[in-house]
């Protein structure tokens, strides 16, 4: 069975471990590879290749970067194909929802194109008689991404790509689930002219990364993933002085306004809850309309629109969606509708139900898939686990509101602040949401609201840890620091020692 390595110094590097883990093909069921991982040692080797090299990418004039930036952008478009196969037969999305990933993540790096413009510093003249301040921003050094098994293309270059431009070295641990695509976005940064040991990728679980986190060497941490870890690694870093962006869970609610086209919306509403199999920290899992008559309406248009939902193998050309990521968050998920059922919800469609048995695709049968059918619960209250914790599935609950007052308090009360979203066709209603709600990113009538590249993407509350968001302005700030002199240029005039505070007059 094939081994996928961690890639050090511009090359495959096995490591000295000797540990390894599967990884799945999840709509089989069954392993396809294994993934080496790393000891704290290998930990140490890769921190010392970046160390090197970092130091010789930061002298390279920004512009010069961008030109090996702009050849990787080529090299991952003509790879394109490539990469989504991998991708999905990893991680479990189909192959068009595969491309989107690797899309959204080539996006950042053509923001962070404009390195030499993000990163220009400032300059006051006369600040004082012949002095004059500037500042300058400088790459932190040597920095890591860790990153969630859900975008293995995407969140690795929205942090990859501003890390690089701005002159740090990156050192990535991916996810160990689908760590493919990872390990060959490096090969094609080296292929396009970047330096080895610039983009290093290490494969590994909780020692690796407490590695990372105690290194004096990683000056910058940006994770992404579940909320407990995203803490976690938050506090740790703190109590070292490191710079640190966590990224973290999610409860996205959709409130409908009885105004909003209910047969447009469940449309909506039934891509960006069931697309990706609901493994997407942007993903609807809260949906809730304003008033009895808007809820039944919308209730009996979703629950049209489900029957006709195709779950089969990620590079089906027919799946709407694949499995997900492993038999345990199936379990999880489908523990998740016993829970529904037994706190008193209503159990409108049940995925359990998916009969996978006899299915199969290229010869090959999927009745050991980690595959669940679409799940809606109506008459959702807020006390119930369901609500409150992410389910990361296939999963939408309704929340019955009387008023849009009431609706509004659900995603602003709620533990998790990712994204949220309003469908109404009232401008004055949908603006004085965007401002009231207490949720980092928001949707008038657009279901998955993920800012384009040149804005900034970052939830609130339990779904973000730290001050600056990922891509935009921000991923240049959190990349690089910043230097401020002042100066003057010693005459005769101001020649002699002072010895009193000087001030500008
Ligand atoms: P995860 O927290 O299990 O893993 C994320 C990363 O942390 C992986 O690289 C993993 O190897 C590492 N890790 C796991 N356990 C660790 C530990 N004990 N100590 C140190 N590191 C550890 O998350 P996941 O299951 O890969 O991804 C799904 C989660 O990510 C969901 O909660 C989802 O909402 C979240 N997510 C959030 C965003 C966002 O922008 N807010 C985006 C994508 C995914």
């Amino acid at each position: 069975m094939k081994t996928i390595n961690h890639y050090v110094d511009g090359a495959e590097y096995p490591g000295t471990s000797g540990n390894t883990q599967p990884v799945l093909n999840p709509s089989l069921g069954k392993p396809q590879a294994e993934v080496a991982l790393a000891s704290t040692e290998d930990i140490n080797h890769v921190i010392a290749s970046a160390q090197n090299a970092q130091k010789g990418w930061a002298r390279l004039n920004p512009q010069k970067r961008v030109r090996i930036i702009m050849k990787w952008i080529a090299l991952i478009n003509e790879n394109m194909d490539e990469l989504a196969t991998t991708l999905s037969l990893e991680h479990g999305k189909t192959f068009p929802d595969a491309k989107g990933d690797i899309q959204r993540g080539l996006e950042v790096l053509e923001f962070a194109l404009g390195a030499p413009h993000q990163l220009k510093g400032e300059y006051s003249s006369e600040v004082g008689t012949g002095i004059d301040t500037y500042s300058m921003r400088q790459p932190l050094g040597v920095v890591a991404g860790i990153t969630p098994f859900n975008f293995p293309a995407m969140i690795p270059l929205w942090k990859a790509g501003p890390a690089l431009a701005a002159g740090n070295a990156f050192i990535l641990k991916p996810s160990e689930r689908d760590p493919s695509v990872p390990v060959r976005l490096a090969e094609l940064f080296v292929e396009a002219g970047g330096p080895a040991g610039v983009l290093n990728v290490v494969h590994g679980g909780k020692e690796s990364v407490d590695a990372l986190l105690d290194s004096d060497v990683v000056q910058g941490i940006g994770f992404v993933g579940s909320t407990p870890i995203a803490q976690y690694i938050y506090e740790r870093c703190a109590a070292t002085g490191k710079r640190a962006q966590c990224f973290g869970g999610a409860k996205n609610h959709a409130i409908v306004l009885p105004d909003a086209d209910i047969e447009a919306t469940a449309d909506t509403l039934v891509g960006a809850a069931f697309g990706s199999a609901g493994e997407r920290c942007m993903a609807l899992s809260v949906v809730v309309p304003v008033g009895q008559e808007t809820a039944d309406n919308l209730r009996d248009a979703i629950l049209k629109k489900i029957p006709s939902l195709n779950v089969g193998h990620s590079l089906d050309a027919s799946s709407d969606y694949g499995p997900l990521v492993t038999q345990d968050a199936k379990d999880r998920v489908e523990n998740y509708i016993e829970q529904g059922q037994s706190s008193g919800a209503e159990l409108l469609a049940d995925g359990r139900t998916l009969d996978m048995s006899s299915a199969s695709f290229d010869g090959e049968s999927l009745a050991e898939g980690f595959f669940t059918g679409p799940t809606f619960f109506d008459h959702v209250t807020p006390d119930m686990s369901i609500y409150t914790d992410e389910i990361f599935g296939p999963f939408l609950s309704m929340v019955r509101a009387e008023t849009l007052e009431e609706a509004v308090k659900l995603p602003t009360e709620h533990e998790y602040g990712n994204g949220v979203a309003i469908f109404t066709s009232n401008g004055g209603a949908a603006r004085d949401f965007a401002t009231a709600v207490n949720v980092g990113m928001v949707g008038i009538n657009v279901p998955i609201p993920v800012p384009i590249a040149y804005h900034t993407f970052g939830g609130w509350k339990a779904s973000g840890f730290g001050d600056l968001n990922q891509h935009g302005p921000d991923s240049f700030r959190f990349y690089t620091k910043t230097k401020t002199v002042t100066s003057r240029w010693p005459d005769e005039e101001n020649a002699g020692p002072q010895f009193s505070m000087p001030v500008m007059d």
